[in-house]
């Protein structure tokens, strides 16, 4: 590893650097093996150069060259929520919400797998009158007709579902997974600390819950994405305080198929009004960053966002340690809500022709991250 990576970052960081060259050595060598710790990252996030040329070979070293997506389509199905997140845009009383009909959602699905989606995406609000036995019939629907991934409903939706059903969140699982459920994003993480929980979604599940869902779905054989919601009230500290509690499941379960970091939207929401300050590049590129450093070598995917970041900045994160940028999408209502600017659809042609621009070679996925 040279050490003259602080060099852009001002004389007296290079200096500095240059005179701690065991110390550096001696943390390089903690990363490798994958055991650093919260203080070691607060260290590295302080030295933007180094962390970020760590985060660019490890990045090399487990992925090479290769950036890959998914060719998917999101299906927001009903955007009729009983929570109260304070980021969200997107959720509607009953009266004023929409709820898909079956036959509105198969010809969604009809659709993607016309335009070679591998993989549907299903999340929606916490809708009053749905029960487990509903969700099943979605996931039943599609199965029976078409062959495809389902990637769908988060630990928050999990949690309601087993409060309307009057179950489990196991059994819940259980039912989901009988049903042709594939795999469940990460979503409703947000940041995992109940202090900040507590003002960004106060009814939201606490973090030991999120956590409690998301290793039982391991558990059951159902893996998931881990994400993170940065750029609101958190501190650097909090966002490495998360990417450790990820690490933690996943050096146990080893269900997590990627990480994706999610930039906070401002628009349209109340937590962007109570929230007084832009999130800049360099915010993003070192939480891409700190996740590639942290989770190595337990999670070996680091996903950009699109959608959040627009295609500019998702270009740019593959020099900081991302090596997949996600799906296609087709249709993303929740981002565009609170003001994400990106299009609602990314051809695989687009996909290939940004990763190509950046001088990588693009390859196609499936959800669980086989080449295809
Ligand atoms: S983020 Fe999801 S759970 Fe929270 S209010 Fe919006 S739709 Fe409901």
């Amino acid at each position: 590893m040279e050490n003259n990576l602080c060099s852009t970052v001002g004389q007296t960081s290079f200096i500095r650097t240059f005179e701690m060259k065991d110390d550096f050595d001696e943390l390089y060598g903690k990363v490798q093996k994958g055991e650093i710790d919260k203080d070691d990252a607060l260290f590295l996030a302080r030295h933007p150069s180094y962390l970020f040329g760590i985060a660019d070979e490890l990045r090399k070293a487990e992925k090479g060259d290769v950036v890959t997506y998914v060719v998917n389509r999101n299906i927001n199905f009903t955007n009729v929520c009983v929570g109260d997140c304070k980021f969200c845009a997107f959720r509607e009383e009953k009266e004023k919400g929409y709820l898909l009909s079956m036959d509105v959602v198969l010809s969604k699905v009809e659709e993607a797998v016309n335009n070679e989606a591998t993989e549907i995406c299903i999340q929606g609000g916490l809708h009053p009158d749905l029960e487990v036995a509903d969700y099943c019939r979605i996931i039943e629907s599609i199965k029976s007709r078409f062959d495809v991934h389902i990637h769908a409903y988060s630990p928050m939706e999990i949690y309601h579902m087993a409060r309307n059903s009057d179950m489990s969140e196991l059994e819940v699982l259980k039912e989901l997974k009988n049903a042709g459920l594939g795999s469940i994003p990460g979503t409703a993480a947000e940041i995992l600390d109940d202090s900040i929980r507590e003002v960004i979604c106060p009814s939201k599940i606490k973090t030991g819950e999120w956590i409690e869902i998301i290793k039982t779905a391991h558990r059951l054989g159902i893996p998931s994405t881990a994400t993170i919601l940065y750029g609101h009230i958190e501190s650097l500290e909090d966002r490495i305080g998360h990417i450790f509690k990820i690490r933690a499941i996943q050096k146990e379960t080893g269900g997590f198929t990627e990480f994706v970091p999610l930039k906070f939207m401002r628009k349209n929401n109340e937590l962007g009004r109570m929230v007084n300050r832009e999130i800049s590049f360099w915010d993003s590129v070192t939480v891409h960053a700190l996740a590639r450093v942290i989770l190595h070598p337990y999670c070996v995917n680091v996903q950009a966002s699109w959608v959040k970041l627009g295609v500019m900045d998702v270009q740019q994160m593959l020099r900081f340690g991302v090596n997949d940028l996600g799906g296609t999408l087709m249709e993303e209502s929740i981002s565009k809500a609170s003001g994400s600017l990106a299009g609602e659809y990314m051809s695989p042609e687009d996909f290939e022709q940004l990763i190509t621009d950046a001088g990588r070679t693009p390859r196609r996925r499936s959800t669980l991250y086989k080449l295809l």
